[in-house]
């Protein structure tokens, strides 16, 4: 079980260029992307649901590791067989799964074989036993019947050596039965990522603790430690910090050294109390990424102590839609699976929208009976309900765009995101 330390990331790992001002969608992907590397260790184990393979499964053994039967029916030799009426004598004994003919079956027999049963010596064809008549002596069936007929060939899915399941996979239930079939017992995994979310702000109060109408209470912290959970990641919860820049730095230290990476809301954009952005900036290892999205522009990313830090807007639904389109694919690449990309569908749109050039837009959105996708009623990204009555997002390009009832847009599931 030796474990392996990753390196850190680098303090300037999400530095931008000089003079970039508004940074296009797919530019800061392609820089996250680039940057980002695996920051967990790998040990061996016993392949797990969710785990995230560090080295390519190779099969043990082939699938299926000999040539067996694909039906209940009755095996023989093609080469025995032809047009039209066919008669054959039928050998004693039987071919089942687990329990094989261990004899040769006689030229010119037949012999009765079961399903998953490997196929005796002398024989390579197998016909269903609802086109044949037997009197349990013999059987008979129309001719022809193709060589090879309802027989799976030694390693026909997968060949001993071959590499059933790549690296970076993350192992869902097709992955696990793939590497029992092929005997893979065990295989070198990830480990899981660990990532903390802490709020920032002095409004935010613990929903029911306060009527006072000017506090808020924090919506972002049961939501980002709910999706991370949902990703399979190991969600801390690092509490709630005031707006102020020793408490944020003390929680940042205390968090660092026990976590992989750190999802923060609020405090970050560039005004007075946007203490966040500050405080990575003081540490110089800041960078303000002023993505052309709405909604949710202001991300400040850095590294405090090694660990990344995504600085995410407090607005609930802005903080969504940056930690699904910047933190998923992110933390996906810190945890070993590569690059993640969320499953998108063309839809036909059930809204009318026009959108001015320049940044990319994404709109609550839910598929209606009809397939179609509707948009939630408002885009004020304060209506928290809006992220309820959604099940995805809409995703319109970067330019302009006029879209009309029928016209298709690419929908996007939270599922997609998992
Ligand atoms: P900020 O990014 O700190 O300027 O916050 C933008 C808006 O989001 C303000 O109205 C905040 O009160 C609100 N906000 C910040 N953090 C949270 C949170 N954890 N839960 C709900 N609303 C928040
Ligand atoms: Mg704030």
């Amino acid at each position: 079980m030796a474990e392996l330390t990753p390196p850190r990331l680098k303090n300037d790992c999400f530095a931008l260029p000089p003079g970039v001002d508004w940074t296009p969608v797919d530019d800061a992907l392609a820089r996250l992307r680039e940057r980002l590397h695996p920051v967990v260790g790998i040990e061996r184990g016993t392949p797990v649901l969710g785990g995230i393979l560090a080295e390519d499964a190779v099969a043990l053994r082939s699938n299926p590791p000999a040539a067996n039967s694909a039906v209940d029916g009755y095996a023989f030799a093609h080469s025995e067989t032809g047009q039209g009426d066919q008669r054959l004598p039928l050998a004693s004994g039987r071919a089942a799964a687990g329990a094989p003919f261990e004899g040769v079956v006689p030229e010119g027999h037949a012999i009765r074989i079961l399903t998953g049963a490997l196929m005796p010596k002398g024989v390579d064809t197998v016909i269903l036993e609802e086109d044949v008549s037997t009197d349990g002596a013999q059987i008979a069936f129309e001719g022809p019947v193709k060589r090879g007929a309802n027989s799976r060939s030694a390693g026909e899915d997968v060949a001993a050596g071959d590499v059933a399941v790549a690296a970076g996979t993350r192992l869902g239930p097709a992955e696990l039965a793939f590497l029992a079939a092929t005997g893979v017992a065990e295989v070198a995994l990830y480990t899981r990522l660990r990532v903390g979310v802490l709020s920032t702000g002095d409004e935010l109060a613990t929903p029911g603790d306060t009527h006072d109408p000017s506090r808020t209470y924090d919506a972002n912290r049961p939501m980002l430690l709910a999706l991370l959970t949902d990703w399979g990641i190991d969600a801390v919860d690092l509490g709630h910090v005031n707006d102020d820049r020793a408490a944020l730095a003390e929680r940042l230290n205390d968090a660092s050294g026990d976590v992989d990476a750190i999802l923060t809301s609020g405090g970050a954009s560039a005004g007075d109390e946007d203490h966040v952005s500050a405080l990575l900036g003081e540490r110089g290892a800041r960078a303000d990424w002023r993505i052309a999205l709405k909604p949710g522009r202001p991300l400040a990313l850095g590294v405090w102590d090694g660990a990344p830090v995504f600085g995410l807007p407090g607005n609930p639904v802005a903080a969504l839609v940056c930690t699904l389109v910047f933190g998923r694919p992110a933390l996906g690449m810190l945890r070993g699976e590569g690059w993640h990309r969320p499953e998108a569908y063309s839809v036909p749109a059930a809204f009318e929208k026009r959108k001015k050039p320049g940044r990319r837009e994404y709109l609550r959105a839910r598929l209606n009976a009809d397939g179609h996708v509707e948009v939630f009623g408002s885009e004020g990204s304060g209506r928290i309900s809006g992220l309820a009555w959604t099940d995805g997002l809409v995703e319109l390009p970067d330019g302009e765009l006029t879209v009309r009832p029928g016209d298709a847009v690419r929908y996007i599931p939270y599922a997609s995101f998992r």
